[in-house]
């Protein structure tokens, strides 16, 4: 139920209050012949979906509103004993459309929506991470960059869920991991030294790579990517925290797959 949230209520003679919000659509799936169903990232109201009837028609209200990645302001309904919310309408406050004709950054944000789709709980406002989506598509659409906006993502995404590991020291015994780093492999919440690594963690993610992550990501994203380019290590350290997020959400992520070691 919606009754109990912040947003702000408009009642313009609809029978249903409708309740304004900011949202950053994350995906949408066809329902039906016309409609659509829209996976939204809610500044308001947290993570939801909710149906747009007729978005599928070619002169549909909804326009180019529900693209993904789209930055907009909703005006959504509940009916009562009904699962699914309604959208009544959009206003497009920002696109992020144009930056995806570029593959790469298509990928890019594709990942940030299937991040934020798993990692976020359902229908709890979270004015942090919504701050840190809106600007990572920002930095994205600016620079057109992919390896330190994803790498700021994540890091934060770990950080607001309560979810970062320790980048200092060894998981299991404490020991500092120094210029050598971590192991770590599937499944893994955090990293081992090389006493303590497990035979499945094969993968290492340098010191180097781990003290650049902890200085860079507590400056804010911009002045970072004003800095010429993005400092070697960033590869590496995304691909330590995109396992830790499998881990986390507890299956792998089509988005990495398709991202590979090149994006
Ligand atoms: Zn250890």
């Amino acid at each position: 139920m919606l009754t109990l949230c912040i947003c702000r209520r408009v009642d313009i003679g609809h029978r249903m209050p409708l309740l304004e919000t900011e949202a950053i659509v994350l995906r949408t799936y066809r329902l039906g012949e016309a409609d659509k169903i829209a996976s939204l990232f809610a500044r308001q109201l947290g993570r939801l979906r909710a149906v747009a009837r007729g978005a599928l028609r070619p002169k549909s209200r909804y326009g180019g509103t529900l693209e993904p990645l789209s930055y907009v302001r909703l005006w959504i309904f509940e009916r009562e004993n009904r699962d699914l919310l309604h959208l009544n309408s959009a206003e497009l406050l920002e696109s992020f459309f144009d930056m995806q004709k570029d593959y790469h950054v298509q990928l890019a944000a594709q990942y940030l929506a299937e991040v934020a789709e798993r990692m976020l709980p359902e229908r709890e406002a979270n004015e942090r991470a919504f701050r840190l989506l809106l600007t990572v598509l920002r930095a994205l659409k600016r620079s057109g960059e992919v390896n330190r906006p994803l790498l700021y993502f994540d890091y934060w995404m770990l950080r607001l869920g309560g979810f970062l590991p320790d980048l200092e020291s060894c998981s299991a015994c404490g020991r500092a991991l120094g210029e050598e780093g971590g192991y770590y492999g599937p499944g893994s919440e955090g990293l081992l030294c090389r006493e303590c690594r497990l035979p499945g963690a094969k993968q290492q993610v340098s010191g180097t790579a781990l003290a650049m992550v902890r200085t860079a990501c507590h400056v804010p994203l911009d002045r970072w990517l004003a800095q010429e380019k993005a400092p070697p290590g960033c590869r590496e350290a995304r691909g330590f925290f995109e396992e830790i997020i499998e881990t986390q959400v507890e299956r792998k992520l089509i988005t990495r797959e398709m991202m590979g070691e090149e994006v």
